[in-house]
C-alpha cells in the first residue's frame, strides 16, 4: 500500500472497505470494460422488498385494460408476449411466458407445473424455429414482480460474446431488432406455438 492510498483509506474510515472487482469483468462476455468499481453494499432488510403486484405494493400489471405488448400466444391459463428491456425493443428474440391468473410461483399446482414443463421445451423451440438463434436462455426470477413470469431469451447464433448470464444484459446494451424483424418473430412464434398446442 502506497503512502497516498493509506491517507485515503484513513479519510474514508467510515466507507467499508470495497470488495474487489472480479475477473469476471475482464472476460469477454462482460458487456462493459474500462475502470470499474464494486458498488457499496446495502444492509439486508428484514424484510423481503414489496413488488409489484404483492400486497400493499404497486397494481400488477395484469390489472390494466390492455396489456401491451400483446400476446403472440395466449390460452386460458398461459400467455407469451414480447419481452421489451427498459421499454426499448429487443435486440434478439426474446419472449416472456407467464400465467393468466395472477399468481406465483408457490400457486402453481401439479397441473400448472406439468403445463410449464410442455411450454417451456415448446416455446425454446419455437424461438429456435426462427433461425439465426444459437440457443434459447430461460429465467425465472421474480424480485420484481409477483405475478409468475418466465423469460425466454434466443441468443444469436454464433454470438458467443452474449453468452449464459450475460444475455440479459446485452439485452439492455445492444441496439432494437428492426420492427419488421420483432413482426416476423413475433407470427412465426405464435404460429409455432397455436400448432403444436393444439396436436394435444
Ligand atoms: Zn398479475
Amino acid at each position: 500500500m502506497t503512502e497516498e492510498t493509506e491517507t485515503q483509506s484513513t479519510s474514508q474510515e467510515d466507507e467499508p472497505e470495497r470488495l474487489e472487482v472480479p475477473a469476471v469483468a475482464r472476460w469477454p462476455i462482460f458487456p462493459f470494460e474500462g475502470d470499474m468499481r464494486v458498488r457499496k453494499l446495502e444492509p439486508r432488510t428484514e424484510e423481503e422488498r414489496i413488488r409489484q403486484g404483492d400486497p400493499g405494493g404497486d397494481p400488477c400489471e395484469c390489472g390494466s385494460e390492455e396489456l401491451k405488448p400483446e400476446p403472440v400466444w395466449a390460452n386460458d391459463r398461459w400467455r407469451v408476449r414480447p419481452i421489451q428491456f427498459a421499454n426499448k425493443a429487443a435486440p434478439f428474440p426474446a419472449y416472456m411466458l407467464s400465467t393468466q391468473a395472477c399468481i406465483d410461483i408457490d400457486d402453481l399446482d401439479d397441473q400448472y407445473a406439468s403445463e410449464l414443463g410442455i411450454l417451456t421445451i415448446r416455446l425454446d423451440r419455437a424461438v429456435m424455429s426462427l433461425g439465426d438463434v444459437g440457443r434459447v436462455h430461460y429465467n425465472r426470477w421474480g424480485d420484481g414482480g409477483f405475478h409468475f413470469h418466465v423469460w425466454f431469451l434466443g441468443r444469436p447464433k454464433g454470438a458467443w460474446q452474449f453468452s449464459g448470464y450475460m444475455l440479459p444484459i446485452w439485452g439492455f446494451t445492444l441496439p432494437s431488432l428492426a420492427p419488421e424483424i420483432h413482426a416476423r418473430n413475433d407470427q412465426l412464434v405464435g404460429d409455432h406455438l397455436r400448432k403444436s398446442m393444439s396436436e394435444e
